[in-house]
Order: structure tokens, then C-alpha cells, then sequence
């Protein structure tokens, strides 16, 4: 006889990962259906946690202890697969425009900001840029996921514990009943799919209304620059190889999933207007933000069927919000 598991979880990236870690954390049972990350946008991310988003300078969470929140759960996870996965990063930042700089000098002496934004910084101390009129300031409590390592461990972890099956899966062969779901031979009280921009293939959640947004990264070797997260229009950040990653521009054309040439010099013209020494392009790839139109995200259950949930939408901040909207669903189930 089958015996009944408690979660279906589809998708094992940022949102699948943190909801299966709660979920076993919970002493829930669960299995996992993965196509081996297949156009995963979790791989392709900077990883980038920014607590001031935006020209406007606006706070990333409500409350710093959502932040906590975040991080305590990826320690979590770190202490369970016995690897770093986040780590706290100095984040420079160009105020770019005039309107940004006005929300500075108006923000930077406000409760809420002063843990977050700093005195404008010298720019002879970041000899690897070019010099530009624009003031820099640094921002803290930036933190940097490394979600590649979260990810291929994590599949590692879930493998070994036989709850991970590296598939396709097929929505014509799930069978929704009142009590529970069927899909081959597994049983399941509820299913979550998790499964970022590739829910629009979903017949389940068809009526949801996606504006996803297609987005470049570019990843160059240099030898000059620090280990800082540079957010200077574009942003430029680390990664665990020793390399750096630029990003991203937003292309609105998400159906084709090749960088198109306008976006490429778009990311190459900026870091030769940025840098002041030379970089080589040793890799160009393109993820899909999954984004709903009001820009929230997502974790419910389907309207007919209080056993099939989805949790998605997670926009361009997926590491932050994953951990939170995990937590959010689990209370609900
Ligand atoms: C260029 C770029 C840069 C970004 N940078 C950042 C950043 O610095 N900081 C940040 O917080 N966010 C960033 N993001 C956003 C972040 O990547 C997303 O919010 C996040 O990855 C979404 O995670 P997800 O789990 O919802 O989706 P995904 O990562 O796409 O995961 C979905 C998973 O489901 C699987 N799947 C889907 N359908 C099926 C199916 N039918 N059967 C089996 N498996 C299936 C896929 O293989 C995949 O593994 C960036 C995004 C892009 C595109």
C-alpha cells in the first residue's frame, strides 16, 4: 500500500529548498520533484540581500527582525548540510541620480535608516572604478547568498534522504481529491508548487497573471577588484570561484531565453564606463524573475482545491522572501 506523505513539494529552487527544510523541520514528510533546476533563475541570481532597494531608498522589510528571520533560517540550513551559504557582504552604492540623492540627504539621519546608510565615501578609496561626480556611500547589512552551493547541496541532501525524485513533472497525471493527491504512485495530503517563471505551464494556475522579466548576467575575471557587493546602477558582486558576476538588465521578452546582443553590450558598455582596469567576459547567462502584476508575492492554496498551493512570485528579492514565504505557507497548511 502507498503510504501517505504529508507534502508534494514541486521545484527545488530558493522557494522549494527553504519550504522543504521548514517543512522537515516540522517533522512533515515530504518528497520533492525536480528537473534537475532546469532554467532555474536561483542559479543564475547575484544572491544579493539589499536592506535600501530602489532610487527611491526604500527599507527591503518592515521590521530588522525579518532579516533576522531570513538569515536564521539559512543557518539553519548551513548548520544541516554543513556549508557556508551566506555571508555578509560591504555594499558600495552610487547615488546615481539627484532624485536619489535628495532621499539620501532627507533619509540618512531617519531612525530607520541610520542602521543602514553611511557618510558619503571618498572616492580615492576605490581606485579599481573609474571617478565619477556621482557621491558613493557604503550600505550595511547587505548579505550575499551563495545559491549555487545552497542549491547542489541541498539536491545532494534531499537525494540522500530518498525525498528528492530528478524529474519532470507532468500536471496531466496529478488527480486532486478532497482528502489528498495522486501523482504515479505517490500519495500526498497537499501539494506545493514551487516551481518559479515555469508555473505559467501549469493549467492549475493559469489564471494567475504573470509579467515575469528576463534578466542578464554577466560573469568576467578581474584581478582588481574587492570582495564587495558594487551597486552602481548595475550591480557587480563575487562569486565563490573567485570571479565576479554583473547584473542584470530586464528584458520584458522573458519567451526566448537567449541574452539578446542589445543587452550583452548593455553589461559590457557599463563595465568599461565603470572599471578602471581591464576584466574578461568568461560567461553570459539569462534567468526569468517570476513576477505577478501587483509585484506580491504568492503562497495559497488554489481556489477549488484547498490541498494544491503555490508558492511564487518572488520577484527580484527571492532570498530574502524565500525563507519568509516558506514560513507563511507552513502556517497555513
Ligand atoms: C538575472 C537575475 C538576477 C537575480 N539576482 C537576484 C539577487 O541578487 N538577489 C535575489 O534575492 N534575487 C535575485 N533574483 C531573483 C531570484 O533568482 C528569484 O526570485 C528566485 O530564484 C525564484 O526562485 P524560485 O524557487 O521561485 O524559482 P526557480 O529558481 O526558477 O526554481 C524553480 C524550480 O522548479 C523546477 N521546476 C519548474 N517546473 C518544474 C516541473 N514541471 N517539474 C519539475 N521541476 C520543475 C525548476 O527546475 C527549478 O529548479 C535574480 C533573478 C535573475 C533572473
Amino acid at each position: 500500500m502507498t503510504t501517505m506523505t504529508d507534502i508534494l513539494i514541486i521545484g527545488q529552487g530558493l522557494a522549494g529548498t527553504h519550504l522543504a527544510y521548514q517543512a522537515l523541520n516540522q517533522n512533515k514528510s515530504i518528497l520533492i520533484i525536480d528537473n534537475k533546476h532546469h532554467h532555474s533563475s536561483s542559479l543564475i541570481a547575484g544572491g544579493l540581500i539589499n536592506p535600501i532597494k530602489g532610487k527611491r531608498l526604500v527599507p527591503l522589510w518592515k521590521e530588522h527582525e525579518e532579516l533576522e528571520k531570513a538569515l536564521y533560517y539559512y543557518k539553519y540550513i548551513e548548520s544541516i548540510i554543513e556549508i557556508k551559504i551566506i555571508r555578509s557582504i560591504q555594499q558600495v552604492r552610487k547615488l546615481q541620480t539627484k532624485e536619489t540623492l535628495n532621499y539620501y540627504s532627507k533619509k540618512k539621519n531617519l531612525a530607520p535608516y541610520t542602521p543602514y546608510l553611511n557618510k558619503e565615501e571618498n572616492h580615492h578609496h576605490y581606485p579599481e572604478l573609474k571617478n565619477t561626480p556621482q557621491p558613493l556611500i557604503k550600505v550595511d547589512h547587505s548579505y550575499q547568498v551563495d545559491t549555487h552551493t545552497l542549491l547542489k547541496n541541498s539536491q545532494r541532501y534531499f537525494q540522500e534522504k530518498k525525498i528528492l525524485i530528478n524529474e519532470s513533472f507532468h500536471h496531466d497525471k496529478l488527480t486532486i481529491s478532497d482528502s489528498h493527491i495522486e501523482y504515479n504512485d505517490i500519495k500526498a495530503r497537499n501539494i506545493i508548487f514551487c516551481e518559479g517563471h515555469q508555473a505559467t505551464q501549469n493549467p492549475l494556475w493559469k489564471n494567475l497573471n504573470w509579467e515575469n522579466a528576463k534578466g542578464n548576467v554577466l560573469t568576467f575575471q578581474t584581478k582588481y577588484l574587492k570582495n564587495n557587493f558594487y551597486n552602481l546602477g548595475k550591480w557587480i558582486a563575487p562569486t565563490p570561484d573567485k570571479q565576479f558576476k554583473c547584473g542584470s538588465t530586464t528584458e520584458w521578452d522573458w519567451r526566448s531565453s537567449l541574452c539578446s546582443k542589445e543587452n550583452y553590450d548593455t553589461l559590457t558598455e557599463f563595465l568599461s564606463t565603470t572599471l578602471s582596469q581591464k576584466y574578461t567576459v568568461t560567461a553570459i547567462n539569462s534567468g526569468i524573475r517570476p513576477i505577478l502584476k501587483d509585484r506580491t508575492p504568492i503562497a495559497t492554496h488554489h481556489p477549488d482545491h484547498k490541498n494544491v498551493w503555490i508558492l511564487n512570485g518572488l520577484g527580484s528579492h527571492g532570498c530574502f522572501l524565500a525563507p519568509l514565504i516558506s514560513e507563511k505557507l507552513l502556517k497555513k497548511l
